[in-house]
């Protein structure tokens, strides 16, 4: 793969449209990579349009409290629920639905973990899907370079992008990273015209208050063409993981929001002009 020069105005739209068909060109030189993954799942309806297969990638810089996940985090070569694959293992695990992606207008989602933590098997995967004809789907904390985000833009058509908190504080508190470089990178891709869905993890105690919501609903609305918020209330599914793998939790006195709570948030940011869902 030839790597694409940075030009001045490669922030507009024009110029990623040139990359997308750059990327397409050299699909030839796909690699046909290995990485790791810690699960699959198929027929996903939450994870992007119609009936999915989203394949989850193993690793995360961040360490958020909440993570019902927690597995992802672990080293990737460790011996443990990560699992080496190559991307074209992958492909034909996602063409076996072809027919439902038609019929639904679906597609494949990739998510984890933090996909971009595996950054070039991703961006193999994405080209391997997309040479399949297939609508691609990133789930993301936005945690990585400028630049690995816009190499993933090109062949992406959905972003759906996680924010935590905009007090940068607490966000490094409970997530062990800034948010400088994901406020900055959800920035990026709507200047360059990508199609972003926010899912904001609704954690009590932590950034479910009215001030804090109503500062990320209004960062939000200051970007253009964010029109969707997806709120993902917070629940216990994956503690029982933290003591099978040995990992401190953090959030063993947290206990879910009532409905009223999370309808009063989903309110908040309906008042915002958003249209919103609430997922899991
Ligand atoms: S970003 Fe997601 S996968 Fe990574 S630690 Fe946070 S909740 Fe877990």
């Amino acid at each position: 793969m030839q790597f694409v020069e940075k030009k001045e105005n490669k922030k507009c739209r024009k110029h990623h449209y040139v990359l997308t068909l750059k990327y397409l060109s050299d699909i030839s030189d796909i690699r046909k990579m290995e990485g790791y993954i810690f699960d699959i799942k198929k027929f996903a309806v939450h994870d992007g349009p119609g009936i999915r297969t989203t394949v989850f990638l193993s690793g995360c810089p961040l360490s958020c409290f909440w993570c019902h996940n927690p597995e992802s985090r672990l080293p990737l070569d460790a011996d443990n629920s990560n699992r080496m694959v190559t991307s074209e293992e992958i492909l034909e695990e996602i063409r076996k639905d072809t027919a439902l992606y038609d019929e639904s207008e679906g597609g494949v989602t990739f998510s984890g973990g933090e996909p971009l933590f595996q950054f070039d098997f991703l961006f193999d995967l994405l080209k391997l899907s997309k040479k399949a004809g297939f609508h691609t789907t990133v789930d993301t904390s936005g945690y990585a370079s400028s630049e690995k985000i816009e190499t993933i833009a090109s062949v992406t058509d959905l972003f759906l992008y996680d924010i935590k908190i905009l007090n940068s504080e607490k966000h490094k508190e409970f997530t062990g990273v800034d948010n400088k470089m994901i406020l900055s990178n959800i920035k990026k891709l709507a200047e360059l015209g990508k199609e972003i869905i926010v899912r904001i993890p609704l954690i009590p105690g932590y950034n479910d208050g009215d001030d804090d919501l109503k500062e990320t609903a209004g960062f939000i609305k200051k970007i253009k063409g964010i029109s969707h918020i997806d709120l993902l209330p917070y629940h216990r599914l994956g503690i029982s993981k933290y003591k099978k793998l040995d990992l401190e939790l953090k959030m063993k006195d947290i206990w879910p929001s009532d409905k009223e709570k999370i309808y009063k948030a989903k309110n908040l940011f309906e008042d915002f002009g958003f249209k919103v869902g609430i997922g899991s």
